[in-house]
């Protein structure tokens, strides 16, 4: 006889393994399926251990600045290898205490790939479970273009398993993952040329950031190339060649990483079997309340095609169980003004809406405060780093919108704006808030 649950979560990721805690903790019986590492994208090769690199590299960046501080300090090198046997420990302490997360719960873990048999049916090997309810929460995985000799290539997945760091490198991406990682390889010492298939990079973004990014990294040394579409990858005596559809060629290099969007996990989960319908791509679209097109059966994170970040899919996980288990009708998450960071060198925060976007919507009622500078960390030395920041404003009262900002400490800063943002903050209450002396962020309350 199979085993019947309340719950069955497929994917033991950010999203799968909080709305199964969630759900048992409110006494469901839940078991999450997991075939990969528990922990999912964010533990194993995304936010992770992608902060551990980025970590490496700001080092990189504060030492080109010791001597302005008075220190007499010579890096010798840097011992990739070294790193990453200490990042590999840290990310598999995560995934024994996720474990130890949804054996506390109560949920059952099952090791191995979920399909579906029918709606109310998954297998998992030859053993099959039933349930009442469904959640998929499969995550995606990096996309690779269809181009011959592609499979030469890496992806951001590969990437953590180099033992050692590609001296030359191309990264092929305009999104958040490309730019993430252009700067780890750049601050760690590999010379890296970003080909970019529009004009500028973070499109989906505010358009400052993207220009003032590509800004910082042209002066440091990252050389960027628009307008590239590839066509084939190829392998030469002296490392990989990428040639464009319009004829030009880039390399030799030792590395070429793919970055140009993330998949969903749908194929191979036999939905067919379940009348669950997916997108184009092969997301699947759910309803406010993360319900898909049949009743019983939920989906959540990135595999929903919603904007792919950790504490959404956690978010929306819990909620979910809040709902369907706590007894919270109507909890769902609201999808509007998601804060998030980049951690491009400089870092990047932003909240709301764009500019452009604003200006779309609302016409003449937007009002934009810039601001621009060096922060004083910059102030001994030849070398510096701009900061910018923009505020988008709506109507007479000035109620912030969107709120845009690159440069140091941007990543810790904007956690606290977004707070006061979805309070419905305004420009005066910006204002009207003493600011901290003296910090970078002091200018979001200053701007004029
Ligand atoms: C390089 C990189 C950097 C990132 N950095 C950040 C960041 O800084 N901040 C941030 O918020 N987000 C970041 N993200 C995004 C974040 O990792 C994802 O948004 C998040 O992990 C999504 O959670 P999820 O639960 O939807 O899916 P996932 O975490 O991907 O989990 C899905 C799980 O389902 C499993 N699975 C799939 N199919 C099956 C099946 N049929 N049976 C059993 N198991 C299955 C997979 O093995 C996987 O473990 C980053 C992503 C990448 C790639």
């Amino acid at each position: 006889m199979s085993k019947h649950y309340d719950m069955f979560v497929i994917g033991g990721g950010s999203g799968g393994v909080a709305h199964g805690r969630r759900a048992a903790e409110y006494g469901a019986k839940v078991a999450v399926a997991e075939y990969g590492a528990l922990g999912g994208t964010c533990v194993n090769v995304g936010c992770v251990p992608k902060k551990i690199m980025w970590h490496a590299a700001d080092h990189a960046h504060h030492f080109e600045h010791a001597a302005d501080y008075g220190f007499d300090v010579e890096v010798k090198g840097h011992d990739w290898a070294g790193l990453k046997t200490r990042r590999d420990a840290y990310v598999k302490r995560l995934n024994g205490i996720y474990e130890d997360l949804l054996d506390k719960s109560n949920v059952d873990y099952i090791s191995g790939h979920a399909r579906f048999i029918d709606a109310h049916t998954v297998a998992i090997g030859d053993t099959e479970y039933t349930a009442d309810r469904f959640a998929i929460a499969t995550g995606g995985r990096p996309s690779v273009p269809q181009i011959p000799g592609a499979e030469l290539g890496i992806t951001s997945d590969d990437f953590f398993e180099l033992e050692s760091r590609p001296q030359r490198v191309l990264v092929a991406g305009s999104g958040y993952i490309s730019v993430e990682l252009t700067g780890v390889f750049n601050g760690l010492g590999s010379d890296v040329g970003l080909l970019l298939r529009k004009d500028s990079v973070v499109r989906s973004f505010d358009a400052m950031l993207g220009a003032e990014l590509m800004t910082a990294m042209r002066k440091d040394g990252v050389r960027i190339t628009t307008r590239v579409i590839p066509e084939s990858l190829e392998k030469t005596d002296d490392g990989l060649v990428l040639r464009a559809v319009d004829g030009r060629d880039f390399g030799p290099v030792d590395a070429v990483l793919w970055a140009i969007g993330r998949d969903p996990n749908t194929k191979g989960l036999q939905l067919e079997n379940t009348g669950v319908t997916t997108d184009k791509w092969g997301f699947i679209p759910t309803d406010d309340f993360q319900q898909t097109n049949v009743e019983h059966i939920f989906a959540l994170g990135d595999v929903t095609g919603r904007p792919a970040l950790t504490p959404v899919a956690i978010a929306a996980g819990r909620r979910l169980a809040d709902r369907l288990y706590g007894g919270m009708e109507g909890r769902h998450l609201d999808y509007k003004l998601i804060p998030t960071v980049i951690f491009s060198h400089p870092p990047m925060g932003t909240v709301g809406m764009t500019e452009d976007a604003a200006r779309e919507e609302y016409g003449e009622a937007v009002k934009v405060y810039n601001s621009g500078f060096t922060s004083m960390y910059y102030s001994l030395g030849e070398k510096k780093q701009r900061s910018a920041m923009k505020l988008v404003t709506v109507g007479e009262e000035e109620k912030i919108v969107g709120c845009h900002v690159i440069g140091d400490g941007a990543d810790e800063m904007m956690q606290g704006f977004a707070v006061a943002i979805r309070m419905g903050a305004t420009k005066s209450d910006f204002d009207d808030t003493v600011a901290i002396h003296p910090t970078s962020s002091e200018e979001l309350v200053t701007m004029r």
